[in-house]
């Protein structure tokens, strides 16, 4: 096992990490901007280092001001949490070089699933559904719209190297693709400094099913139940559960396989997890596989009894999974509520700030996890997500109970600020969730039902 390791990340996962790596008698350096120089966190860390100002690029996506915090503390391995340097295949690979530990999975496993062309050609050779579409990039518009007619409208059009729902545009003929393709190209080009698109059939209001994965050094691949992240803005993820309230123990069952099958052919290692699309036949379509740990794997934590973040750092120090796919058991249902410092009646434009009362929600059932404490400023900086309150109880009514008496609990408070927990309870009153009757379009009409 590692002696110390640095965690190239900030705020909620920084600590989240910080406390599986004491779990584990590992001690933890964490790194901050000047932005986060006064974040109370950091003091639970072992060691804390300033790595620059601010902006990103120069702290937490600056790769030799990283690497060299890691030197000088003599940490061998580095996490990188979610976001940032996450799925930078060339970070991992810079710490190859420089003998440090990168804590996911092998840098051309990173690389090769990275790029949505190519995970989809492994999955279709695995035998895994994926959706209709382009075999990879697409080159032209004039490509673009042999293909649509071929796969037939409406289709989306996506950035290969995408994320957070940026670069992807709806098309439902042939002018409005044409417009789709140049949008998605120049947002693919401004976002991830790559233009290359590729093209799917646009499957109507699907559910957003995703699998957990664990992989061991030895190859070993176990899969630990689905979580259901249907409840989006913007193809942004709000509220995640598991199970999901969608699938029968039979089409879990070939859900999971697939993950498997797909993790297993392209020689996965570590926590993944696999994406797919659910429609309205119950056929299930692979989307993605995201090569870190994701912001909702405590709902899995809490359904399995499994610490996702200490197995991460086992599997990277060379240890096997010391259980098979037979002893993982989904106990109970867990729900996690994303709190944004964001205002849901000014289009949830992010409300940094100075925060003067705070009272956290406890009990039986309910876990919180945030970084944010009284007194604690948000900087402007960086992701408006502060606080993730998650529920667990013997079935999905009990989960609703504890999670609205929680989030009744929780208050926020300071000049200026909003968060996104009281639309979180009035989404808990909504009885088309509630009947577990919900798909990606839920929470858009969801809000203008609500705002009207
Ligand atoms: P990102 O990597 O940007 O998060 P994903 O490929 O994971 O992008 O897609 C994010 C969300 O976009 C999905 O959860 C789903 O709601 C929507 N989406 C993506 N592809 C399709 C598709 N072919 N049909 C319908 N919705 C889609």
């Amino acid at each position: 096992m590692f002696r110390r390791i640095l965690i190239a990340n900030r705020g909620e996962i920084a600590l989240r990490i910080i406390r599986a790596a004491r779990e584990l008698g590992v001690e933890s350096v964490a790194v901050y901007s000047t932005a986060d120089a006064n974040a109370p966190y950091l003091e639970m860390a072992d060691e804390a280092v300033c790595i620059g100002p601010p902006p990103s690029a120069k702290s937490y996506l600056d790769i030799s001001r990283i690497i060299s915090a890691a030197e000088v503390t003599d940490a061998e391995a580095i996490h990188p949490g979610y976001g940032f340097l996450s799925e930078n295949a060339h970070f991992a690979e810079v710490c190859e070089t420089c003998g440090i530990q990168f804590i996911g999975p092998p840098t051309s496993v990173i690389q090769s699933c990275g790029d949505k062309a190519t995970a989809k050609k492994t999955a279709r050779a695995a035998g895994v559904p994926v959706v209709p579409g382009s075999e990879g990039i697409v080159d032209s518009v004039e490509d673009a719209a042999v293909i649509a007619k071929e796969i037939g409208y409406p289709v989306i059009v996506k950035a290969s190297a995408g994320g957070g729902g940026k670069g992807m545009r709806v098309a439902s003929n042939e002018p409005s693709l044409r417009n789709a393709f140049s949008q998605a190209r120049a947002e693919a080009a401004v976002s991830f400094a790559n233009d290359e698109v590729y093209l799917e059939k646009y499957i109507e209001n699907p559910r957003h099913i995703e699998i957990q994965i664990l992989a061991g050094a030895d190859g070993q691949t176990v899969h630990l139940g689905e979580r259901d992240c249907s409840v989006q803005r913007r193809h942004q993820k709000l509220l995640e559960e598991a199970p999901s309230p969608a699938l029968d123990p039979e089409l879990r069952r070939k859900i999971g396989d697939a993950a498997v099958a797909y993790c297993e052919a392209s020689g996965y290692r570590n926590a993944g997890t696999v994406e797919f699309l659910l429609d309205k036949h119950g056929d299930f379509y692979f989307m993605e596989l995201n090569a870190r740990i994701q912001v909702e794997h405590p709902v899995t934590e809490c359904v399995t009894g499994i610490d996702l973040v200490q197995w991460q750092i086992k599997i990277a120090a060379g240890q096997n999974l010391d259980f098979t796919q037979d002893d993982v058991k989904i106990k109970g249902h867990a729900m996690e509520f994303r709190i944004n410092a964001e205002n849901p009646e000014r289009g949830f434009c992010p409300t940094p700030g100075k925060i003067d009362h705070l009272v956290l929600p406890g009990g039986r059932g309910v876990r919180m996890d945030t970084h944010i404490t009284a007194g604690y400023t948000i900087p402007q900086h960086y992701d408006s997500m502060i606080a993730k309150l998650i529920v667990h109880g013997k079935d999905r009514p009990e989960a609703f109970r504890i999670a609205k008496r929680a989030l009744q609990e929780l208050q926020i408070k300071g000049r200026g600020l909003a968060n996104t927990s009281q639309l979180q309870r009035a989404i808990l009153d909504n009885a088309d969730f509630a009947s577990g009757n919900f798909d990606t379009s839920f929470l858009e009409k969801f809000l203008h039902d609500h705002h009207a």
